[in-house]
């Protein structure tokens, strides 16, 4: 029999969660049902936990060994600036794709009168839901970068402060190449093995992938349903709408003009790490199946994955900015009025600006964007506590705009790749090196 491909098998499986969720949820009070559901918390909960086991191990060593790599060959300025840049302008494009739908669509407003504070449902239970992330004001953002410097790099791992981390794996691949070359040799061999070992585990991970997305998706399917209502239906339709456009059709047209190469292909190859990063709603915790995907599929380089893809997953996320952007406006058209702010081209602005600063600095791991609103809100002077309703929707507008962030991940990883001359990218599916379970 011909094995189904994983990119199949994840699929198949959310079909199944959903099902399996939807009837769960109609039993809900039965004592089956809490059974069923805390087997599938057991299965997701241990498939983010092998994922995120990786993670540590996987960025120090990629990082260094990639910085390594290209420090060597002097190619650090322009590959670095290419990739930044990269980051930056398609966060940029993402934030304004956002902007322009919600200025189009308007959801804050229902037959042109804002939604008022009561819609939005700034009572007490708004307020509970804020408690659950704390608090937020606009001296975060400065705190974001604070993070970046770790004092202990150690707690910075037992953390999880990926910045932090980043920036000190940057520092010692770098200077990794300015000791004696027996050192270095031996510190490279030692930092590439660790990699290696690391894609294996990925390799083992992913087989359960299948497994683990069910477990993730039946549980959100259970507790959430597929219900949509109210207002808020306009604010997710818009948001959905504008992260495909970012994804369906700004991002291939980046690729083909940039690249010259069939964007069909990059969607493919990424597959798994799409599909994960979707049952996931963690950007982080997909990094081991993008890198592997992006490597084996796309056939980008490890010199240039291991730089690129690891950064990316932290600081290049453009479905959280474009979210973070049509959220903060949907509240603003909501309720400014109402707190005598005025929705001006001022506050667009600085809502653009936050959204993108913002999304560098979140984690990626689910509803991270919460905060980052919170933060933006707060810089345009309307309450926190609005951000309450769209915990409504959240769910699977984290899973969606995960969804973009791993695919931009991949798009920059492919386009920084061709732009330092590698070839033979985005290979015809028949011809690549297949990755694990395909
Ligand atoms: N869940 C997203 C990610 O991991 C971050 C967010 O909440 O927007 O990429």
């Amino acid at each position: 029999m011909p094995k189904i491909q994983l990119h199949w098998q994840i699929l198949i499986a959310i079909v199944l969660a959903i099902g399996a969720g939807l009837i769960t949820g109609h039993y809900e009070e039965t004592a089956g049902a809490a059974r069923a559901l805390a087997t599938y918390d057991f299965l997701g909960t241990l498939f983010i936990s092998a994922l995120l086991m990786i993670i540590v191990p996987l960025i120090v060593s990629s990082i260094i060994i990639g910085i390594a790599g290209i420090a060597q060959e002097g190619r650090l300025g322009p590959m670095g600036g290419k990739t930044l840049g990269f980051y930056i302008a398609t966060g940029l494009i993402a934030v304004l794709v956002g902007l322009i739908y919600v200025n189009l669509t308007t959801p804050g407003f229902a037959n042109g009168e804002p939604l008022g504070p009561e819609r939005l449902g700034l009572d007490q239970e708004a307020a509970e839901a804020v408690e659950e992330i704390g608090e937020a004001d606009a001296s975060e953002v400065v705190e974001i970068f604070l993070r970046m410097i770790p004092e202990n790099v150690v707690a910075a791992a037992v953390e999880m402060e990926l910045l932090g981390l980043i920036f000190f794996s940057l520092l010692f691949g770098y200077f990794m190449t300015r000791v004696a070359k027996e050192n270095a040799d031996t510190l490279y061999r030692f930092w590439d093995g660790v990699f290696q070992v690391m894609m294996k585990i990925t390799h083992l991970v992913m087989l359960f992938a299948p497994i683990g997305v069910f477990g993730l998706v039946a549980e959100v399917v259970t507790e959430t349903g597929l219900d949509m209502a109210g207002p808020l239906v306009v604010f997710a339709l818009t948001v959905v709408v504008a992260l495909f456009t970012h994804v369906f059709v700004v991002m291939p047209l980046l690729i083909y003009w940039l690249t010259g190469r069939n964007p069909l292909r990059l969607f493919r190859a990424m597959g798994p790490a799409l599909l994960t990063a979707f049952s996931t709603a963690s950007s982080m915790a997909t990094l081991p199946i993008t890198m592997d995907c992006v490597r084996k599929n796309a056939n980008v380089s490890q010199r240039t994955s291991s730089f690129v893809l690891p950064l990316g997953a932290t600081v290049n996320m453009n479905g959280t900015a474009l979210y973070e952007c049509v959220a903060a406006i949907f509240i603003a058209q909501a309720i400014a009025p109402a707190y005598g702010v005025e929705l001006t081209f001022g506050l667009q602005f600085i809502v653009v600006v936050t959204a993108l600063v913002t999304s560098i600095g979140v984690a990626g791991v689910p509803m991270a964007s919460m905060v980052a609103i919170g933060i933006i809100l707060t810089a345009v002077g309307l309450p926190i506590e609005a951000l309450g309703v769209l915990f409504v929707f959240d769910r699977i507008l984290d899973m969606l705009r995960t969804a973009t962030n791993v695919f931009g991940d991949g798009v920059c990883a492919v386009i920084v790749a061709h732009l330092e001359g590698e070839e033979d990218l985005l290979p015809d599916p028949a011809r690549r090196q297949q990755v694990i379970g395909e």
